[in-house]
């Protein structure tokens, strides 16, 4: 390159110029040097550089800078006398250098556009990279955004209480979106206005209302979208503008409400008319800020997270305002149940008090006239005394029936269970009742079908009373003509009657369904009144069947048979025309026949009725003067030998062997009955020396009976007692010990 003036420099001619000369060839040598070292240094990029696309320039440049450098430093033997070796040596590499140069150019001309090429897309390349950063600076605050709203919902939905809902919503909404102020503007009760209810800075908004029928909340309602509304509008006007230039952009959103038809929200307004509230937000005043998109869809999100929300806590509300109501329904129901219970008990209590109180005159009546009836008497006087002796039976059987009644109807029943002799308890019930008849006149008869086994396990006598009270009617009510009492297995068709359609009988090889049909020709009933004989204190109106009963019989027949899983009617064709009634009761076929219950079993022979007891001895415990008495004269009537008591402490220091029996009112107070009788068991090891114990009560409830035999009483008599009664139990007991001490 500068080597185009070196032949001026081989010829010496101006030797003044030797200063010039020495810089010259100082300045060739660096320029050598320089030329030199420059190539290598692009041999090192060339080689650390792999991609670079134009390796092959890069030589040609290499070697054009070398030749130039080559050029220099022969230049520096052309400053002295030279040979013409250098000279032709300086050409050549002057022509060669010459070559290159123009060569590389050349080259040069062409790479060119190439070379700006790939800086224009390295541009490109730039401005893209730029734009990808500015999207990805969106996609963070868009990411920023969700966020936020995310917390806002957890915030919001995190309670469910509404109040908090609202209150958490412009607190978080304004911290979110840095705001000046936000409000939430809830229907009024009439629906004609909207109230202020909770704002970001006013604590207790009260009194603010705006009419709802304005046109810019018709405005925000019409769309679920967030609008920007005037911040002079009546709704935005909330915040002190005094002294400010500018006050910052608002903008409204509906809140939906939600519609319940089956919930009455209490102090919320009718919601099917009134279905929005209106929440309005505010940006700062005296700044440029405006609204942006994802601010508004913000907003529109969150007002629909707090509809969310708010019905939620509204369905919780009502649910807990159902739940206060039924607890206050339950406390109440709770109460009145107990107060039912109560008035149960203490009916029961005052029955079982007077059913109790009421046997022991009873007792004195029809032991008393029990026996006067078996003196001499004239016939006037007889009747008089079988008069007495009937009502006080007849009032002995409606104490009975009172108070069975009441431990029917508060669930205290139950049924006294055993294996008896069926057969021969409807001997028992012909026996019993045929007097009666043949006072009428009237014929009774009486057909066992030779099916229905002859032993059964159930209560005997519930069944009894059953049986007596409807064939009792039967008397009660035919002045002349047949009563037919019939008693066989129920077929299994028969068992469903049209007359018991609620009855379901369940078949099984354990049980049998007995029917029994009383028939009778006697005043009949009228069939409209059927339907009312088994409600209690109920009797048929008409002046031939109306009696002097409690109109309690039929409702006790009923509860028993139910009690005993059958099911009880009355048929009847009319007035005059006799009357049917029919039962039938679940009863269980028994295993042994050797498990019999007294007093139906063993039989006691006819004879029996007039056994006395010549001699027998017997202490009557009893602190009852009257009682005592009374009780004293049966015994004596039927030839005791009688020593009496007034206390349990004296019948165990007077009881000795000689007694056969210890008969002991087990009312009285002092030393319990029940432990008299285990001291007596203890003083008579011998259990044929010690007398057979006897208890005397009031109560016919079935405890008294089971802890009587629990603590070793042989025995249970329950007043009144009449001579017949006294005589057949006796000979029952002492029986039975004679039974037992031949075993
Ligand atoms: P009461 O103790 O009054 O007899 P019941 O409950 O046994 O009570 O009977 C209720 C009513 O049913 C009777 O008062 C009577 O009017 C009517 N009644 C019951 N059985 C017969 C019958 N065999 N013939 C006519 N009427 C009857």
């Amino acid at each position: 390159m500068e080597g185009c003036n070196c032949i001026e420099q081989f010829e010496p001619q101006w030797p003044s110029d030797e200063l010039l000369m020495k810089y010259q060839y100082i300045s060739d040598f660096f320029i050598a040097l320089a030329y030199f070292s420059i190539p290598l240094e692009l041999i090192y990029f060339v080689k650390k550089s792999a991609v670079f696309p134009y390796r092959w320039v890069l030589v040609q440049f290499g070697a054009f800078i070398v030749l130039c450098g080559a050029t220099h430093l022969i230049n520096l033997w052309t400053f002295s006398v030279h040979s013409r070796t250098v000279v032709i040596v300086m050409t050549i590499a002057k022509v060669l250098t010459a070559a290159v140069s123009c060569a590389t150019a050349l080259m040069l001309v062409h790479i060119i556009p190439d070379l700006l090429s790939v800086k224009t897309r390295e541009l490109f390349l730039k401005n893209k990279a730029a734009e990808l950063d500015r999207e990805m600076g969106l996609i963070r605050t868009q990411e920023e955004t969700g966020r936020h709203v995310r917390m806002l919902t957890h915030e919001i939905r995190s309670t469910l209480d509404r109040h908090t809902i609202l209150k958490t919503t412009l607190v978080e909404l304004g911290r979110t979106l840095a705001l000046e102020e936000c409000a939430l503007w809830m229907p009024t009760r009439t629906g004609l206005e909207l109230q202020l209810s909770y704002t970001l800075h006013h604590q207790n908004p009260v009194g603010f209302t705006v009419p709802i029928q304005l046109p810019v909340i018709n405005q925000v309602f019409n769309t679920n979208r967030a609008v920007k509304i005037s911040p002079n509008c009546p709704v935005a006007r909330l915040r002190q503008l005094a002294g400010r230039y500018m006050p910052g952009e608002v903008v409204a959103v509906r809140v939906p409400l939600l519609h319940l038809s089956n919930f009455q929200i209490n102090d919320w307004p009718e919601l099917s008319t009134r279905r929005y509230a209106l929440m309005v937000l505010m940006l700062p005043s005296d700044s440029a800020r405006q609204w942006h998109v994802h601010e508004l869809e913000l907003v529109e999100v969150v007002a629909d997270q707090v509809a969310v929300a708010l019905s939620h806590a509204a369905i919780l509300e009502e649910s807990m305002r159902a739940r206060d109501l039924l607890m206050e329904q339950n406390v109440a129901l709770d109460l009145a149940r107990r107060e039912a219970e109560t008035a149960v008990h203490a009916r029961n209590d005052f029955l079982a008090v007077m059913n109790h109180e009421m046997r022991t005159p009873m007792h004195a009546i029809i032991a008393l006239s029990s026996l006067l009836q078996e003196t001499e008497l004239t016939p006037e006087q007889r009747l008089m005394v079988e008069t007495i002796l009937k009502s006080s039976n007849l009032l002995a059987t409606l104490i009975n029936d009172v108070l069975d009644l009441s431990r029917l109807e508060d669930g205290s029943f139950q049924l006294d269970i055993g294996t008896f002799n069926l057969h021969a308890l409807f001997r028992e019930v012909l026996n019993l009742i045929k007097p009666i008849a043949s006072v009428k006149k009237l014929f009774i008869s009486l057909s066992v079908a030779p099916d229905l086994p002859e032993y059964a396990v159930g209560d005997d006598k519930r069944l009894i009373q059953v049986i007596l009270n409807v064939v009792g009617n039967a008397i009660k009510f035919s002045k002349e003509g047949s009563i037919s009492i019939s008693a066989s297995v129920a077929k299994s068709e028969s068992l469903r009657d049209p007359h018991a359609p609620d009855f379901f009988p369940v078949p099984s090889d354990n049980h049998f369904y007995m029917r029994v049909q009383v028939k009778d020709s006697g005043s009949g009933i009228n069939p409209q009144d059927i339907r009312k004989l088994f409600t209690k204190f109920e009797q048929c109106q008409s002046p031939a069947t109306r009696n002097s009963g409690s109109g309690l019989g039929l409702a006790i027949c009923k509860r028993f048979v139910n009690l005993m899983k059958g099911y009880i009617w009355i048929e009847s064709e009319g007035l005059g025309k006799g009357c049917t009634a029919v039962f039938i009761v679940k009863l269980g076929f028994a295993e042994r026949s050797n498990e019999l219950k007294l007093p139906f079993a063993p039989k006691l022979p006819a004879n029996h009725r007039q056994t006395n007891f010549p001699g027998l001895k017997v202490l009557l415990v009893d602190d009852n003067g009257v009682s005592r008495s009374v009780t004293k004269g049966l015994l004596v009537h039927l030839g005791c030998d009688v020593l009496t008591v007034n206390s349990r402490d004296e019948c165990l220091r007077v009881v000795s062997q000689e007694h056969r029996v210890v008969l002991m009112d087990i009312s009285i107070p002092g030393v319990g009955g029940y432990e008299v009788a285990v001291r007596i068991h203890e003083k008579f090891a011998n259990r044929h020396d010690r007398p057979l114990i006897v208890a005397l009560t009031g109560n016919t409830d079935r405890t008294t009976k089971e802890n009587c035999l629990r603590v070793g009483m042989d025995g249970v008599m329950v007043k009144p007692v009449s001579v017949d009664e006294m005589r057949r139990i006796l000979s029952e007991l002492l029986e039975h010990r004679v039974l037992l001490e031949a075993q």
